[in-house]
């Protein structure tokens, strides 16, 4: 069986002390092993990270900058390989892979204008014959560890902006589907970058603790679980790193009587149900207004969820894929058997879908749950399936304060014809990325994305201007030269 190992230094290696097996989701079969990095084979990593950094800090940024030019085209190239790579580790079928990967380059575009985004911010004539400026200075190693769900994207968030402001990396990707991030880290290569300034390791637990408490990394960014995230974000920072950690969220749709429910119909089941649930941005609450428009909300998406196909990652006619383990499929099926208990009515269900040739695959079917309340374990949890909770209310106000008082605040939604309910809904909701008749918010490339709430640990979000921020240090030079016209005495205040 292949063992998928470690890239340092501009070298694979498979160093290990532990195995792990790699699933295809869509037969359950153990497709190949990742090796599990030791703590010296991390540090090895970090060290030529290190060693990279002097140089590839002094190399200007326009040539940092034409590395990712190479790269965008290397990944156009290879499309159909790197969505190959994601379906069958992950699951997600090609035309959702393709989706994931075309978000990945516009981050990728928007690396290209480093130079641009570098270029600081001057005051001539600040005092007497004084100029004043401020740079932004690479930060040294730079550490990145991402989720199973997202395995080319989430990763490419973090490393083309880190690599282009001149910081070198060590990226830890998910254990669960590692291929494709070992993939686009060759082309990475493969387009000019230098060995040592992009390292990736895989591994579990000992890997990050490595990177979290390791001095020579400077700052580390995380996307995953938000109790991972919580930790993550309290380790690193109490080992005097800067920190970003992205965690688990629960999406709210807001449904409003005056929306328009054949595009809310449709916009949901995409946006529940698309790469299995398996998405941050995943919205897996519906909050009808009103038991009239929930009454037709839940009668139109039940009828629309009977084509609803789910199969493996292959078949061009499938809607979505399996789940990433059986752990998951098995946990999925364990929040709608909670719901049901709880009183709620399973009105789609996803349990146990026949998948005709895929009798072992991970499979859970869209499943629509109706009568869901504050109180349950299916509605206060974060699924990560293809599972859509339907909750009544009456009215705005009080869906408002549901999304208000979920402790997750990632993404959410309204649909609604009416401006006015839509401005006040943008206004006072406690969510860092909000749709008004979108039902996936994410943020373009030259925006950020981020939650709030325990959605996020930090202070900056990913990508986009945030990530100027969060992978340089401000350095601001005040300079003088002093000349026959320019001439001061001993001064003891503060100089104004
Ligand atoms: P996860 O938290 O299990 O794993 C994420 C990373 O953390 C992996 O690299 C994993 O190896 C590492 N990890 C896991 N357990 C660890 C531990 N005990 N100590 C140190 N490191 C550990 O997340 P996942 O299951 O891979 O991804 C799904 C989760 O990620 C969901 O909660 C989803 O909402 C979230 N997510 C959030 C965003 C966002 O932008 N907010 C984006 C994608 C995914």
């Amino acid at each position: 069986m292949s063992i998928i190992g470690h890239l340092i230094n501009g070298e694979t290696t498979t160093e290990h002390t532990r195995l792990q097996d790699v699933y295809n989701p869509s037969t359950g079969e153990v497709a190949r092993q990742v090796a599990l990095a030791p703590k010296a084979t991390v540090e090895q990593a970090i060290a030529c990270a290190q060693a990279a950094f002097p140089a590839w800090r002094n190399t200007p940024v326009a040539k940092r900058a034409q590395v990712m030019y190479r790269y965008k085209t290397l990944l156009e190239e290879h499309a159909d390989k790197i969505c190959e790579l994601v379906g069958m580790e992950h699951g997600k079928t090609a035309a959702d892979a393709k989706g994931e990967l075309t978000r990945g380059i516009e981050c990728v575009e928007y690396a290209c204008g480093a130079p641009e985004l570098l270029k600081g911010e001057h005051s001539r004539n600040v005092g007497p014959g004084i100029d004043s400026w401020s740079e932004f200075q690479a930060l040294g190693v730079v550490a990145g560890i991402t989720p199973f769900n997202f395995p080319m994207m989430v990763p490419m968030w973090m490393f083309p902006m880190a690599l282009v402001c001149g910081d070198t990396f060590v990226l830890k990707p998910s254990e669960r589907d590692p291929s494709v991030t070992m993939f686009i880290a060759e082309l990475l290569h493969q387009a000019g970058l230098p060995a040592g300034v992009f390292n990736v390791v895989n591994g579990d637990k000992e890997a990050v603790d490595t990177l979290l408490t390791d001095p020579r990394v400077a700052a580390v960014s995380f996307v995953g679980s938000t109790p991972i995230a919580e930790y993550i974000y309290s380790t690193a920072t109490a080992n005097g790193k800067r920190c970003q950690a992205l965690g688990g969220a629960k999406n709210h749709a807001i449904v409003m009587p005056d929306a328009d429910l054949d595009n809310a119909v449709n916009s949901l089941l995409g946006a529940a149900f698309g790469s299995s649930g398996e998405r941050c941005m995943a919205l897996s609450v519906a909050v009808a207004v009103g038991d009239e428009v929930a009454n037709k909300l839940v009668a139109g998406l039940s009828s629309a969820m009977q084509s609803l196909k789910v199969g493996a990652y292959n078949d061009p006619a499938n809607d979505f894929g399996p789940l990433i383990t059986a752990e998951q499929r098995d946990k999925v099926e364990m929040y709608i058997g909670s719901a049901e208990q709880d009183g709620a009515t399973v009105v789609v269900d996803g349990r146990q879908p026949d998948v005709a040739g895929y009798p072992n695959g991970f499979y859970v079917g869209g499943t629509l749950i109706d009568q869901v309340t504050p109180a349950m374990k299916a509605y206060q949890e974060e699924i990560f399936g293809p599972v859509l909770c339907v909750v009544r209310v009456e009215t705005m106000e009080q869906a408002m304060q549901l999304i208000n008082d979920h402790e997750y605040g990632n993404g959410t939604c309204i649909y609604t014809r009416d401006g006015e309910a839509a401005r006040y809904f943008s206004d006072h909701i406690l969510v860092g990325m909000v749709g008004i008749n979108v039902p996936l918010p994410v943020p373009v490339a030259y925006h950020s994305f981020g939650g709030w709430k325990r959605s996020l640990f930090g202070d900056l979000h990913a990508y986009g201007p945030d990530a100027v921020r969060f992978y340089t240090k401000r350095k601001t030079i005040t300079q003088r030269w002093p000349s026959s016209s320019v001439r001061e005495g001993v001064n003891f205040s503060f100089p104004s």
